[in-house]
């Protein structure tokens, strides 16, 4: 099966100019000026997007595919995410995880959710493991999963947050290095994901444990890094240090200490942070606390994933980065960061996992592997339990 985008100004996410892109079954083939169909090749499908932009798909670390909350009592735990929530926002690659609630919300059940999701037609991962300590495991240790379970690209722990375990420093360190071993044993990342919390230590154990052990700095993948000034500053020091500093982008309407997302990203790099170790991440499925006007909470909302989409957005028209660089914080970094190879480039032999914008950066249609699941800006492939238009 083939397909051609016509005449689109590919974004790759490096601007290569106006070019006509070739998508072979799950792949790019091939870039070039002009490249029409061949008849003996069979039937090949051509969408003309001239005046578009054509991006990467997009790669969100960080989503609660099977729900998360439950913070304030059974009734406020979140649901799962459809395939449409994450394809219409552009989004291709997925990273699932746990949260605070890992006794009603277990591991197998966001493995099989991650492999559902695949089966749907997008890309997905999970971290392994929540916020107890021991944290729960498929088979038996962080180490084990990350290398026996396909899946599993890396750890997931809470620190200088109330909900936490209290993992000591040496506790963390011990999960980073079982994350390092299984990804080394296994050829994957072997990150140790960090849901970091608003507690005064702030980034403090990563920089003593990097400091008096050999474990690298890359090793660890903070993210919430933007929820108050003072611990954005702390990830700005780390991403100087060659961390990575991951910016969530769901944030609640009235959470006025928190910076939205394109002030983050100006703030870090303003600070002198390299934007090849910034990376964001929606927190899709979380709950959220949700304000009237007055400030006063109203009630819990789940997070949507398109925050990720609208804050890549408002970067750009804030002109805080051009779309080609803004498109790294999405793409290029979070692939780099992950290791995955085939992602986060439109590049001959990557996954054809593209989404196409239109002038006003409105996504027009979505490919994963190669296959249309938004066109015209409509979900034209769903989720098994989604509606469907009748
Ligand atoms: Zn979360």
């Amino acid at each position: 099966m083939f397909t051609i985008l016509k005449n689109g100004r590919v974004c790759a996410p490096q601007d290569l100019g106006v070019r006509d892109v070739l998508l072979a079954d799950r792949s790019v083939a091939h870039l070039a000026d002009r490249i029409d169909p061949v008849p003996a090749y069979g039937a090949t499908e051509v969408y003309d997007v001239t005046g578009c932009f054509v991006v990467p798909g997009f790669i969100d670390q960080h989503v609660h595919l099977i729900g998360g909350g439950g913070e304030g009592g059974f009734a406020t735990r979140t649901p799962e995410v459809m395939l449409s929530d994450l394809t219409t926002a552009g989004i291709t690659t997925v990273v699932g995880t746990l949260g605070t609630d890992s006794v009603t919300r277990h591991m197998e059940s966001l493995l099989a959710k991650a492999r559902g999701l695949e089966e749907e037609g997008i890309s997905t991962w999970i971290y392994s493991g929540a916020y107890p300590i021991p944290s729960p495991t498929l088979t038996g240790s962080l180490r084990s999963d990350i290398i026996l379970i396909d899946k599993v690209v890396g750890g997931k722990v809470a620190m200088s947050d109330h909900r936490s375990a209290q993992p000591s420093k040496d506790e963390l360190a011990r999960l980073a290095a079982e994350a390092r071993v299984g990804g080394m044993l296994s050829g994957k990342a072997g990150v140790l994901h960090i849901h970091t919390g608003d507690g005064s230590r702030r980034l403090d154990w990563l920089f003593e444990i990097v400091a008096e052990t050999e474990l690298p700095i890359t090793q660890f993948t903070p993210t919430h890094l933007s929820r108050n000034p003072e611990l954005l500053l702390e990830g700005i020091r780390f991403a100087k240090a060659g961390g990575m500093l991951d910016i969530t982008t769901s944030i609640s309407a009235a959470a006025s200490s928190r910076p939205r997302p394109a002030e983050a990203v100006k703030t870090c790099l303003d600070a002198g942070a390299p934007l090849d170790r910034i990376t964001m991440s929606s927190d899709g499925n979380g709950s959220m606390p949700a304000f009237n006007r007055k400030g006063d909470l109203t009630g819990l909302v789940a997070a949507s994933p398109r925050s990720l989409y609208e804050a890549l957005c408002e970067i750009v028209r804030a002109k805080v980065l051009p779309l080609p660089d803004a498109l790294c914080l999405v793409t290029t970094n979070p692939a780099a960061s992950l290791k995955l190879p085939r992602k986060g480039r439109i590049v001959p032999g990557g996954d054809a996992d593209i989404v196409v914008l239109d002038a006003d950066l409105t996504i027009r249609h979505v490919f994963a592997k190669g296959r249309c699941l938004v066109k015209d800006g409509q979900a034209v492939v769903r989720g098994t339990f989604e509606s469907h238009p009748a």
